[in-house]
């Protein structure tokens, strides 16, 4: 069975399926006699559950670092808290009932507790003690619980929806691949796949009701399509298909010391997106001119509590020193949409992408904001820092950040700290107002960088999350070209640079568009650098500007789709 859904990061994977879905946990409640004995299977799940934490805990420390492994030791503390076990236990004994009825009748009691409050840290302890009970309740009635960072077979993860923190949990060296029903090639779950380099497919719609617990799969991530029990046949086109990919990606390893040069000898800069410090080796390796985009939310999420000045100094600069002089984009940080804080108090919200977020967050709570900044001026010393702020939709949200951080230079000046005096400072253009009036905002900034991801769902009003809208997620628009170029000649009008770090910068039919309206640098996956700087190497810049009018004034994204691909044999 074939199935079609996004190509989110390329390759193939064949493996077997394993199933990423909270089990059926059902149960009778039953009355019985030797409450003893039940309490005793009760403690066994208790126990199994734990090392079973305890050992994931280790491996997302070893694998992902200390930050991702915290909410492990949240998970433990609520199985080790006799305030939680005891009325489980006492439930058991005074009222004779099964092991599973007192789990769920307790802790549901508490959840409801936790919910009630009027404190999202709170409610968001709730949704921990949820968790913890499903493993119990798992262990209870002997049913397999996924544990995706325990996978030790070589896989296929297939499920309905993979958040970035599941996504930090998979181990490259046996998930070979995933597969989803939901989600499309910008959202976050896709943008860590191409980061950690596993091919996937996301928006199938029906992946996880069409394939089953180790049915062989395959993963094609070059042209969106899964196939569940693939004949031999099948299986031996698509081991050639592989074979092909990795012959080409030699292909491409060949320009990795190259710069990045036009077939008419102008020069683009092709840098990285990254989320965390140990993504610079695929930065290296992939023969990244910088970093373009470093989503330093990452550093906040899956904790407990706001990473200190300290932690985040550490990481900002472990990615300086790693790229030595070349160039590193930090954008501060940019919570809000589908990256969530649990432990910050904040209210939900009807339309979080168009709510409180990124920068408008940061001004509020300056007090989170101030850190950071802080923790980069430290870190500017240590290699080419580059500031830039996201979700900028006036010139006074601008103004103020900047502020805030001439404020906090000054202060670790005035303690005799060293802060580099050759730090630029730019935004993310990202919403339309910004784009409009950029000659305006050129007059101020140091740089753009346009995030077409946000950029397209503001412009096109189509939620980059929602796979039934996603026919208008359309890069190509006429709206988005003329968008674009505005950008870019008001950055040149003032001298300044525009770089792009949504993903329409990889894309093979942009980047000769981009190439053609002047973009001077091209920020993507690490895995894009080398097929972007193979296909740049072939193009000729000043034929492409020569089609700009032509472009920036056709009826439809399919015209000048159609175009590109004509003028560039695609
Ligand atoms: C963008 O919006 O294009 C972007 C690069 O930021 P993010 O994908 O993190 O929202
Ligand atoms: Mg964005």
């Amino acid at each position: 069975m074939s199935i079609k859904g996004i190509a989110a990061s390329s390759g193939i994977a064949i493996a077997k399926v394993y199933k990423l879905a909270t089990p059926d946990l059902s149960f009778d409640k039953k009355k019985v006699e030797n409450t003893e004995a039940e309490v005793e299977r009760l403690n066994k799940a208790l126990e199994i559950s734990k090392k079973e934490l305890e050992q994931i805990k280790e491996h997302a420390r070893k694998s992902l670092g200390d930050e991702h492994a915290e909410i492990f030791s949240a998970h433990l503390l609520i199985l080790g808290d006799p305030e939680l076990i005891n009325p489980i236990q006492d439930n058991i004994k005074n009222n004779n009932i099964n092991a599973e009825a007192a789990l769920e009748e307790t802790t549901n009691m508490f959840i409801d507790m936790f919910k009630a409050m009027d404190n999202e840290y709170m409610r968001e302890r709730a949704a921990d003690i949820q968790d913890v009970t499903k493993r119990v309740m798992a262990h209870l009635l002997n049913v397999d619980f996924p544990n995706p960072a325990l996978i030790n077979e070589e896989v296929v993860v297939v499920a309905e929806d993979l958040t970035p923190s599941d996504t930090a949990q998979l181990n490259k060296q046996f998930v070979k691949g995933f597969t989803t029903n939901i989600g499309g090639r910008t959202s976050h779950s896709a943008i860590m796949a191409r980061s950690l380099e596993i091919p996937a497919v996301v928006g199938t719609k029906t992946i996880v009701e069409d394939a089953k617990k180790d049915d062989l799969i395959i993963v094609d991530g070059i042209d969106g399509e899964v196939i569940v029990n693939p004949s031999d046949d099948q299986v031996e086109t698509y081991k050639q298909k592989q074979a092909d990919f990795e012959k080409q990606k030699e292909v491409w390893a060949q320009l990795k010391d190259e710069p990045t040069v036009s077939a008419d000898d102008q020069h683009v800069e092709l840098v990285a997106n990254i989320g965390t410090p140990d993504d610079v080796a695929g930065v290296v390796n992939n023969g990244g001119e910088g970093v373009g985009l470093y989503r330093t939310e990452f550093l906040y999420m899956g904790k407990t509590e706001l990473p200190s000045e300290d932690e985040q100094f550490e990481a900002y600069k472990s990615v300086l020193e790693q790229m030595g002089d070349k160039p590193v984009v930090v954008r501060t940080l940019d919570i809000g949409g589908d990256k969530e804080l649990n432990y910050l108090d904040l209210p939900d919200e009807m339309n979080p992408f168009l709510g409180f977020r990124a920068i408008r967050l940061c001004l509020e709570r300056d007090d989170i904001f101030r850190v950071q900044l802080r923790a980069l001026l430290r870190a500017s010393v240590y290699g080419n820092l580059k500031i830039m702020f996201p979700m900028i939709a006036t010139l006074d949200e601008f103004r103020q950040a900047k502020a805030l951080l001439l404020e906090e230079k000054d202060n670790l000046t005035s303690e005799g700290v060293d802060v580099s005096d050759n730090i630029e400072v730019g935004i993310m253009v990202e919403i339309p107002s910004t784009a409009v009036i950029a000659r305006q905002f050129a007059k101020e900034v140091d740089f753009f960088s346009i995030g077409t991801n946000d950029l397209i769902q503001y412009t096109m009003a189509a939620d980059r999350m929602n796979e039934r809208v996603s026919y208008l997620y359309q890069p190509y628009h006429p709206a988005i070209l003329n968008l674009v170029n505005n950008v870019i000649e008001a950055a040149h009008a003032e001298g300044k640079w525009a770089g792009m770090c949504g993903e329409m910068a990889g894309d093979s039919i942009a980047i000769p568009i981009l190439l053609g309206l002047g973009l001077d640098e091209f920020s993507m996956s690490a895995t894009s650098i080398l097929p972007a700087r193979t296909q740049i190497k072939d193009l000729s810049k000043q034929d492409m500007a020569s089609f700009k009018e032509q472009l920036l004034s056709m009826d439809t994204a399919d015209e000048v789709e159609q175009f590109i691909r004509e003028k560039t044999n695609q």
